[in-house]
This record gives structure tokens, sequence and C-alpha cells, in this order.
């Protein structure tokens, strides 16, 4: 086995470190599991052990459950794992998310997880590790995915609610309840109209502010008294909620989804929404490329999303690429 295969191979299990007997996000239930973060094609319950990140640590056992042994660290922190140096370093994706940094005779490996270079106010920014073997994410990997400016959004988000109020209709947003609902909350006017959450949100908001991240006052629909006047509300939604009896309750509305996808003509047609709102956790092609570069990798391995594209500019670029399968893929929780 060189080095490079010592430190990190794929397996039928996922990614796997065979010198620190570890592995990353892994697709069964395993002994030892480092875990990127919290969404659910990442972190999945049953593994007898989990490492991860310090600020996720509430989120993820959300996922994994109350007695999921979980060694939290704080990023940069230095783990030792049969001689292999583990240390994890901000990803910018969602709250606690991380990189996954591997060091063992002289060869150094990061697999990214999901990540995005955009500001985000709810988790902390994503720092570029320098490394011999990347492994990245390529969820948006084409030239035709470049997000709007964040503020720009938010701004066209304000413009949006405003209208409805002044129609007296409901405000009625779909984002992905770990992550992007937070984002939104963190980034919007509260001072426009009252905020109401669906449950599944509002649990997360709650996990949010217990790590500390600061948003706006919000209140459970499900909690809301006989009667209540929705016509100047915003309320933040898992995309799940469309279309059914739940949405009933708030009368005349307008309804909109923020996701990444919304920059793909014909997607909020198919979604059935009135208005779409380009807002990703994830990084556009520059930010994957500029990410990419930034590490000064000379290997990089490709997975989620679309994979040849990235892997034919990297090879043109002159670098070693390769694209991996992802075993859970699907548009997820967390576009
Ligand atoms: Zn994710
Ligand atoms: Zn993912």
């Amino acid at each position: 086995m060189t080095a490079t295969e010592a430190l990190l191979q794929l397996t039928r299990d996922g990614l796997f470190c065979p010198a620190g007997r570890f592995w990353i996000d892994p697709w069964r239930p395993v002994e030892r599991a480092v875990l990127t973060h919290a969404h659910a094609d990442h972190a999945r319950p049953g593994s007898e052990r989990y490492l991860a990140a310090a600020e996720g640590e509430l989120v993820l056992r959300r996922r994994l459950g109350p007695e999921a042994r979980i060694e939290a660290v704080p990023y940069g922190a230095e783990v030792d794992r049969d001689g292999v140096r583990v240390s994890l370093h901000p990803a910018g994706h969602v709250l606690g998310s991380a990189q996954v940094r591997l060091e063992h005779r002289g060869q150094v490996c990061v697999v990214s997880g999901d990540y995005k270079a955009a500001a985000d106010p709810t988790c902390a920014v994503f720092e570029p590790v320098a490394c011999h073997h990347f492994v990245t994410e390529s969820t948006f990997g084409l030239p035709v995915f470049r997000w709007p400016e964040t503020a720009e959004v938010v701004d066209e988000l304000h413009a949006w609610w405003r209208g409805n109020q002044e129609q007296g209709k409901a405000s009625l947003l779909y984002a992905y309840a770990l992550g992007k609902a937070q984002r939104l909350l963190a980034s919007i006017d509260p001072s426009i109209g009252p905020i109401w959450t669906h449950g599944a949100v509002e649990n997360l908001v709650e996990d949010y502010r217990g790590a500390g991240v600061p948003l706006p006052p919000t209140r459970r629909v499900s909690e809301a008294p006989d009667g209540t006047d929705w016509s100047r509300a915003l309320v933040v939604a898992p995309p799940s909620a469309h279309a059914t009896p739940w949405m009933r309750r708030f009368g005349a509305l307008s309804t909109a989804f923020a996701s990444g996808w919304m920059a793909l003509r014909g997607t909020r047609r198919r979604r059935s929404v009135d208005r779409g709102f380009v807002l990703s956790d994830h990084a556009d092609w520059g930010a994957l490329i500029g990410a990419i570069e930034q590490t000064g990798a000379q290997r990089v391995w490709v997975t989620h999303g679309y994979r040849e594209p990235l892997v034919r500019w990297l090879e043109e670029a002159g670098l070693e690429a390769r694209a991996i399968a992802a075993r859970f893929e699907s548009e997820g929780d967390d576009r």
C-alpha cells in the first residue's frame, strides 16, 4: 500500500482511512466514523463512535439520537487515530460543517464534505487548507451555476414579503430545514412583520440558538391561536410541506423556494411555487475552482453532483482528477 493509499481509499462503505481505521461520512454503520456535517446524506445513525466538530454537536445529536457516542472537537484541534493526525476545519456550509484533514507520513489529504465560499452569519467561514490530495463535492459543478450576491437575494425577498403584505397575502417561504432556513432567518429584516416557522424548522432553530447563533424571534405555526391573521406573516417551512393540508390554514398566500436549483430555468414551475430565490449553501462553479486551487492539491477526487465537467476542467488544468461515486445522492435536504 502506498502512503497515499494508506491515507484514503474508496470502499463499498464510503471513504476509508486504512492507517487510522476510520470512515468519513460512512454509507453504513461502522466502528469509527468522522462526520463532516449533520445533513442526512452525510450523517447516518448506527455507528459505534463519531468524531465531529463541536459547533455542530446539537444539530448532529438531533440527527443521530441522544445515545450516539459523539466526540466533539473544536475546529483546528488535532486528534490522533493510530498515528494519523486528524483535524476539522470550517467548511462554511451549515453550523458545525467541517472539512476533514488527515496527515500521515508526510502526506496530507483533505475531505471537503459540502462547502460554500459565500458569507453566512450562522456558521464559521470556509477555510482553505493546503493538501496533496483534496476530495471536493461538486453538487453545482457546472459553469452555469454562478450565485448572485446574497444581499441582492435578501433585498428581493424583502420586496416579495412587503408586496404580499400589500395584497393581504401570507408569505410562505420554503427552505431546507437545516442550514438554509436559519441562514435566511439571520439575514432578513424582522421589523417587516411577524415570523412563523414549521416545527421541523423550529426544532433546528432552537439548536442553533442553543449553539449561540443569534436569530430573530420566531413562533411555531402549530401554536398559533385560532383566527390568527397571516396576512403580514412570513412563514418558513421545509419544501416537503408544499401542497399539503398543512398550508391551507394561511388562506391567501404567495409561495417561494430558496435554493441553488432556482438558478436553473424551469425549476420554479416544476416546483409549482410563485417565486424562486437563488440561494445555495454549496459552492458555485467559480467557488469550486477557487477552493481547489487554494488547496494546492495535485490530486483531486470529485464527488456528488455534476462530477465529469469538473474532472475534465481539472485535467485540462494539469491536475490528476477522478470522479468518485456518492452512495446516497438526491436533491436531498441541503441544496
Ligand atoms: Zn450538506
Ligand atoms: Zn451533501
